[in-house]
């Protein structure tokens, strides 16, 4: 018996990193999980491998998030998945996970770059929370994955930052909007996780970073995977609107 059974689960961004680490516990907990991704097509098949290896079920779903058109092209091929592997027709998870940087001085950021990361991190995640909607049963779960820079500075991710802010946004409304449904919207917040990027295999860097969290070093995704996957369940049916940090403790003083 999984915490997850007759379950589906739409994980943005889960070929990689945390989204990964959440899509491959939530198979281990009986969820069928759509592995949405934007390219990197062998990596969304290597974590539907794993899932399936461990005997959990799951499709890939393709859909390029910040573009015209992207929650329809999302949900069309969300929803041919389904069909194909005998999912039905609700959809009791959703995180919105996917995500991108900024990485530029504030001087040097750009009207463009500011719309790209709020079509991505922002109004991607808020319209695909309404269509979720149509198809989420009483009792559902929304989870949206924030950063600890909506706490912390660093200047570099100023734009970055805003839309985390506006991320969080969803939960507080959206909790208030849901809460006689019984459908749980929350926003979880890692701080530095190891997902993969080069700057992970630079010891002094890697050194650095893990000098910023209570427990000495950089998170593994899974570290966040599990809180994801707990907020999920129903031993948190009595959180909603929260902010749950799961940064490790990142500059407590
Ligand atoms: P990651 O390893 O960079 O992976 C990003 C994932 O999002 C990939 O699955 C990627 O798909 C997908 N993606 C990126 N841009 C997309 C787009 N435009 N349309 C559709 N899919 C897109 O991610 P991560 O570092 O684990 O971060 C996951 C979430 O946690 C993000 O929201 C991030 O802001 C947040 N976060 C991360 C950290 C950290 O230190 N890692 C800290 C705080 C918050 P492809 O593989 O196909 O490219």
């Amino acid at each position: 018996m999984g915490k997850l059974d007759n379950k589906t689960a739409l994980i943005t961004g889960a070929s990689r990193g945390i989204g990964r680490a959440v899509a491959e516990r939530m198979g281990r907990e009986g969820a069928l999980v759509a592995v949405h991704y934007a390219e990197n097509r062998d990596a969304a098949e290597q974590t539907i491998a794993t899932i399936t290896g461990a005997g959990g079920r799951a499709f890939p779903v393709q859909a390029e998030l910040g573009v015209p058109g992207d929650v329809d092209t999302l949900f069309e091929r969300f929803q041919a998945g389904l069909k194909e592997h005998g999912g039905g027709t609700e959809l009791h998870i959703v995180v919105n996970n996917a995500g991108v940087m900024g990485g530029v001085s504030p001087e040097e950021l750009t009207p463009e770059a500011f719309d790209r990361l709020v079509a991505v991190n922002a109004k991607a995640p808020l319209f695909i929370v309404q269509r979720a909607l149509t198809m989420m049963p009483d009792g559902g779960r929304i989870i949206n994955i924030s950063s600890g820079l909506t706490r912390f500075a660093n200047p570099q991710e100023v734009a970055y930052a805003m839309t985390k802010a506006a991320i969080e946004m969803i939960g507080l409304h959206y909790a208030r909007h849901l809460g006689s449904r019984r459908i749980t919207v929350n926003s979880v917040a890692p701080g530095i996780t190891n997902n993969g990027s080069p700057v992970f295999d630079i010891p002094e860097a890697v050194e650095q970073m893990s000098q910023l969290n209570a427990f000495g070093q950089v998170a593994d995704p899974t570290d966040v995977g599990d809180v994801v996957a707990f907020l999920a369940s129903d031993d948190a049916r009595w959180i909603t609107g929260a902010f749950i940090d799961a940064s490790g403790g990142t500059l407590l003083g």
